[in-house]
């Protein structure tokens, strides 16, 4: 049976005058209907990079250099512009950090959520409102008639994404990536967009990729993960195995970086250094500037991703046990 979602080998590199810069080396994962899936990794990891090129939306000097991208069996790099564009409107919808990305601030959101429908499909100015005002009140926005009227400045950021969210469903979607959904937003907010998100996908089947910095939120949401580091995926498995024992060093980071995960009174935990620029990549593991465990093997060779001993995923790492 087909995957909703099939990358391969994806590579994607950025043509510079000074070279091509890899950006994204080779990575593939799964998704099914209804599934979500975090895409974790500190700023520079390539997660949004991966989320653009599903979308076919990497621009210049940007280019996918290798790989496929399978959707509902249909090879995306293989659609014509037009049939591409009809994906975007239709199959796939993204969201995000900034809402005010999306929406136009001198348009009613009534009049952005209608345009948008009718140019997708054909229906009448009618239907199109009475499909906004549905799509308002599953992101529990309140009196969606009136507030149809309003301009995104008359909201506050949270119901602005909420609003977004409104957008991305007009279509019924099969899949929405939402990149940093919630990185602009109180706190407060952040967990009710998220439970928001998940309802949503729930009650639709509706597939999720979730780009985020933070593993907490991830964990909360999705059923599997793929961190990460330097263009490149170091583990990958299912949300509750990888964050109760996390293998790649970067993920045992990241998970000790976690604000719960401080002994009371101590400092809250910071991976040493930072993500290397795509022009610097370490030679070998990209991680071991910044690892711990470090040894001679990981200057000089790539761990590859692979399954390793009795864990239930995969992870590039040369010490975690084959
Ligand atoms: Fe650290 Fe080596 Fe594993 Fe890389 S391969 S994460 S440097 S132990
Ligand atoms: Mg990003």
């Amino acid at each position: 049976m087909n995957h909703l979602l099939e990358i391969r080998d994806l590579e994607v590199r950025f043509a510079l005058r000074s070279g091509d810069l890899t950006a994204i080396d080779r990575i593939g994962f799964t998704l099914e209907k209804g599934e979500r899936m975090g895409l974790v990794g500190e700023s520079g990891a390539g997660k949004s990079v991966t989320g653009f090129s599903i979308l076919n939306l990497i621009s210049k000097p940007g280019y996918i250099a290798g790989g496929s991208i399978f959707f509902r069996g249909k090879d995306l790099a293989a659609l014509s512009p037009e049939e591409m564009r009809s994906v975007r409107g239709n199959r796939i919808s993204m969201i995000f950090q900034d809402p005010m990305m999306t929406l136009n601030p001198v348009m009613t959101i009534g009049d952005q959520m209608t345009e948008s429908l009718m140019a997708h499909r054909k229906i009448s100015r009618a239907s199109a409102e009475a499909l906004a005002v549905e799509k308002l009140q599953a992101v529990h926005i309140p009196s969606p008639e009136a507030r149809l009227r309003q301009y995104p400045h008359e909201f506050s950021g949270g119901m602005r994404q909420r609003i977004v969210i409104a957008i991305a469903l007009l279509t019924d979607p099969d899949l929405i990536i939402a990149d940093e959904p919630t990185t602009a937003l109180d706190v407060t907010i952040q967990a009710e967009i998220m439970d928001l998100l998940l309802e949503l996908c729930t009650l639709k089947d509706m597939a999720m990729i979730l780009i985020t910095h933070d593993l907490g939120v991830v964990s909360q949401v999705t059923e599997k993960i793929a961190v990460m580091y330097a263009g490149k995926i170091v583990e990958t498995g299912s949300t509750e195995n990888i964050v109760a024992r996390p293998q790649h060093p970067y993920t045992q980071g990241l998970i000790r970086a976690l604000p719960g995960s401080r002994e009371p009174g101590s400092r809250l935990y910071q991976i040493p250094g930072s993500m290397p620029n795509l022009s610097a990549i370490p030679k070998g593991c990209a991680f071991h500037p910044r690892c711990e465990r470090a040894e001679e093997v990981c200057r000089r060779e790539v761990p590859e991703l692979l399954k390793r001993g009795t864990f239930q995923r995969l992870v590039a790492c040369h010490l975690v046990g084959v």
